[in-house]
């Protein structure tokens, strides 16, 4: 497979663009090698420009869970474009995609749309101090929310991709106010409200965590969190912008049936286009501008062609399509652990819902010490041998993966013929 044309592309956009990218973990930087310039997206395929095509099991980071320009989402956007762009006025459509995020998600009640996840924790976090009238936040590490100032400290995504600490350009006092715990340890949450006595508005965690590879919570965690929150006078702030309408038709929530306080969503909701949002209690969103005094607006905010790719995306998952996005997931799972283990590489393939991820290690990982143990350096050679044959993981060892509902039995296939060879490649890898 060449590629020449990406290594032109990606030279002129390193002249114009840090890195040459607008995301830092489209850089490979991890992986080595040239990032594919992608052209065209049809089903569960990429194709770059030159000319390769590839089985994507990253679904643009999550939103394509049908796969890619699926007739009725381009048919929805199409039909939006023609009659206007953007209006900067609200829109039936942003109540229409309102009353589907909260007909699925039972303890959302109401919903106020951005344009990122991004946006969408950083303002959920906003929301909470307000309500609570208290500053710190716990999070937890290894879980990405966004490149919200306060919430970068020892996230996983990128972050953990690039084996930054944390970044230059937040600020002591920006930090000061968040406490970073290890995932699944309950005690040292309870410790944390212990220290800190009236100060924790809220905790926010993902669902299940998924930005230093799938890591599902333990059994009782997320019910344990919320109990403490409430009977602390915190908020349980439940960030589903990669779990949201992608594990279930209600996300985690409909997995697991506990209710957080505020939930941030985007990514599927989206369809693929910007928007994202965040939602909750109806008594913590009374205090968002303009019915409360907490602010927050967006130029874009609920975007009307944005809004049809999100609502045509929703109206598209039916059952069928999570029932199908699951069996992919289970089947993608088991020809990875049959190809490392035929290779006798150490390995843990881990799902979180339909979230999968493979971590080269023997031990189940609970949290991101754990998810840093592993032998990430077997990664980059594995990740060449599927790319070389035309399957597009995730370039970065602590990413999930991503599947869609538009895989075929060819695409099985090619996925389960190229996998030995990756296999071999993270056997013989060298530190
Ligand atoms: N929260 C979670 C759980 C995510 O996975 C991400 C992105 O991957 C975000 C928030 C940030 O979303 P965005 O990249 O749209 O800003």
């Amino acid at each position: 497979m060449t590629a020449t044309r990406s290594q032109a592309l990606f030279e002129r956009a390193a002249a114009v663009t840090p890195g040459g990218v607008n995301s830092p973990v489209r850089a490979f930087h991890s992986v080595g090698g040239t990032p594919r310039f992608m052209v065209r997206a049809a089903g569960p395929h990429l194709w770059d420009a030159d000319g390769n095509r590839y089985v994507d099991l990253v679904s643009s980071w999550g939103p394509m869970i049908l796969g890619h320009a699926h007739p009725d989402v381009v048919e929805a956007v199409r039909s939006a474009a023609v009659h206007g762009l953007s209006f900067g006025t609200p829109t039936e459509g942003e109540i229409e995609l309102a009353e589907e995020i909260i007909d699925r998600v039972a303890p959302v009640n109401q919903v106020r749309l951005v344009n990122s996840g991004t946006e969408a924790t950083m303002s959920a976090i906003r929301l909470a101090r307000g309500f609570t009238e208290r500053r710190k936040v716990v999070k937890f590490a290894g879980c990405y929310h966004g490149h919200v100032d306060a919430l970068l400290a020892q996230a996983g995504s990128g972050v953990a991709t690039l084996g930054l600490p944390t970044t230059p350009g937040v600020t002591g006092a920006q930090a000061a106010d968040t406490l970073v715990l290890p995932y699944n340890d309950i005690d040292a949450v309870r410790a944390a409200f212990a220290a800190n006595p009236g100060e924790i508005a809220c905790v926010i965690t993902e669902a299940a965590a998924g930005n230093m590879g799938a890591v599902a919570p333990k059994p009782g965690f997320n019910a344990a969190l919320r109990d403490l929150c409430h009977a602390e006078g915190a908020l349980l702030v439940v960030d589903e912008v990669m779990t949201g309408f992608r594990v279930s038709r209600a996300g985690w929530f409909g997995l697991e049936n506990v209710a957080g306080d505020l939930y941030t969503f985007g990514k599927v909701m989206s369809g693929g286009l910007p928007a994202a949002a965040f939602g909750g209690r109806a008594e913590v969103m009374a205090k968002l501008a303009p019915s409360g005094p907490v602010y927050q607006a967006g130029t874009l905010s609920g975007n009307p062609v944005a809004v049809a790719a999100g609502l045509a995306t929703l109206r598209a998952a039916t059952d069928e399509v999570y029932r199908t996005l699951d069996a992919n997931a289970t089947r993608l799972g088991a020809l990875l652990t049959t190809a490392l283990s035929e290779a006798d590489v150490p390995h843990r393939v881990q799902f979180a819902g339909n979230l999968v991820s493979v971590f080269f290690t023997e031990d189940e990982v609970t949290d991101y010490a754990g998810a840093q143990a592993a032998q990430t350096w077997r990664f980059p050679p594995f990740f060449h041998a599927l790319l070389e044959r035309g399957v597009y993981p995730p370039p970065s060892a602590f990413e999930a993966w991503f599947v869609n509902a538009a895989m075929t039995e060819e695409d099985f296939d090619l996925i389960a013929d190229a996998l030995p060879h990756a296999a071999r490649a993270a056997k013989e890898a060298q530190r």
